[in-house]
């Protein structure tokens, strides 16, 4: 089955109770047995809610894998990965990742003796020389957030083929219309289901997707007693989102094309970051590796001056001033104040992120309307 047809058909069936077309909220924390032990597949919802599952399956498919598990949050999804490891082992993540995650690294994680390393992913020299004997897992995010580089997740497979370091890629600026992580190589794909997925900004969710059976069942052991799943209302909302999420992304992926064209030619803006650009500096393993280049541009203004940035923002009416991407509408924001300010400063102006930088996630409305928005903003 192709994309599409997979999005809106992949893992659900008809209600057999009523024959409804839509899966039903099973909104109910338990289920009745027949006798001890003899039950139609659910027993409690902590463990499993048909909503949910259908969910589950769904994702999975879209992602090309066997085993999905659905969290409350992103960080949640991201929580229960970091809970295979032990005291003693080692995390090599990019250095440019969503602020969220490098909190939870940071502050969750490293208190329970587990050891994060930084890079810069793209250099498969520093990756191979921070390889150790106490790796045990790769975090991939491609693109980056928020300057929007891209990872070669095929190189990265391949080098750590033969040993038993696990590859994580946190596939939410990308989805899995326009890339699938597990048939690069990875082993698990992780997504905030609150972005694209959902596409609707109405809901926060976290969803993994793995192919190999040990570690589905490892994922759903954490996932089920560390507890932190989603409701069954939330389930039900990112199905129906994930019903266009094809139609969708076409869209994000064409409008944000325009915009990145335009603030190419602009005066005020210095560098513009998009992997659709051809002089954008992994533009070609972008082209390898996704279907298209995705809703999220940033762009740093000439003079790189905070104050201005700030100008920018509160000039627009089209684009909304929030935190969060991937919904329909679309969203401005300032990195360096917004997402990424749990990131130390000097570590952030390594990355790029810059007191100018912009970051867009570029809606479905009309895309003369964006971008003159962004034209009186700019002036
Ligand atoms: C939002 C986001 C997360 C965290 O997900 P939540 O649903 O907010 O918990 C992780 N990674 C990326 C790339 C994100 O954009």
């Amino acid at each position: 089955m192709k994309f599409g047809t997979k999005a809106i058909h992949a893992g659900l069936t008809p209600d057999s109770a009523t024959g409804a077309i839509m899966t039903p909220i099973y909104q109910t924390s338990t289920f009745i047995q027949n006798g001890v032990g003899n039950h139609k597949g659910f027993e409690y919802a902590r463990s499993a809610n048909p909503t949910r599952s259908a969910l589950e399956s769904n994702i999975a498919a879209l992602e090309n894998g066997k085993f999905g598990a659905a969290f409350g949050s992103g960080i949640a999804a991201i929580d229960c990965v970091l809970k295979m490891l032990k005291p003693g082992d080692e995390v090599i993540a990019t250095n440019d990742l969503y602020g969220g995650t490098y909190r939870i690294f940071k502050t969750i994680f490293e208190q329970y003796g587990i050891v994060f390393h930084f890079i810069d992913l793209g250099n498969i020299d520093v990756l191979k020389a921070t390889i150790n004997t106490k790796t045990k897992l790769i975090w991939v995010e491609t693109p980056t957030n928020p300057t929007l580089q891209i990872i070669d997740i095929k190189a990265i497979a391949g080098l750590i083929n033969s040993s038993n370091i696990l590859l994580a890629v946190d596939n939410t600026f990308a989805t899995p219309y326009l890339q699938t992580p597990l048939d690069l190589g990875a082993d698990i794909v992780m997504h905030s289901a609150t972005k694209y997925l959902g596409g609707h900004s109405d809901v926060v969710m976290g969803i993994l997707v793995c192919k190999d059976e040990k570690l589905g069942k490892e994922i759903y052991r954490i996932q089920n007693s560390s507890g932190a799943i989603c409701g069954p209302m939330d389930a039900f909302l990112v199905l129906r989102g994930i019903k266009t999420l094809h139609l969708r992304m076409q869209a994000h992926c064409k409008n944000a094309l325009e915009i990145a064209s335009f603030l190419k030619g602009h005066n005020k803006v210095d560098k513009v970051y998009w992997p659709g650009l051809s002089d954008h500096k992994n533009h070609l393993i972008a082209k390898e590796q996704m279907l298209g280049f995705g809703g999220m541009i940033s762009f740093s203004l000439v003079g790189d001056s905070k104050q201005e940035a700030l100008k920018v923002l509160n000039k627009t009416s089209v684009f909304s001033l929030a935190e969060s991407l991937g919904g329909v509408e679309s969203l401005i924001g300032h990195p360096a104040t917004m997402t990424h300010a749990a990131i130390p400063k000097e570590e952030r102006i390594k990355n790029g992120i810059t007191d100018s930088l912009i970051r867009l996630s570029v809606g479905v409305e009309d895309v003369a309307d964006l971008i003159n928005d962004l034209k009186q903003a700019l002036e």
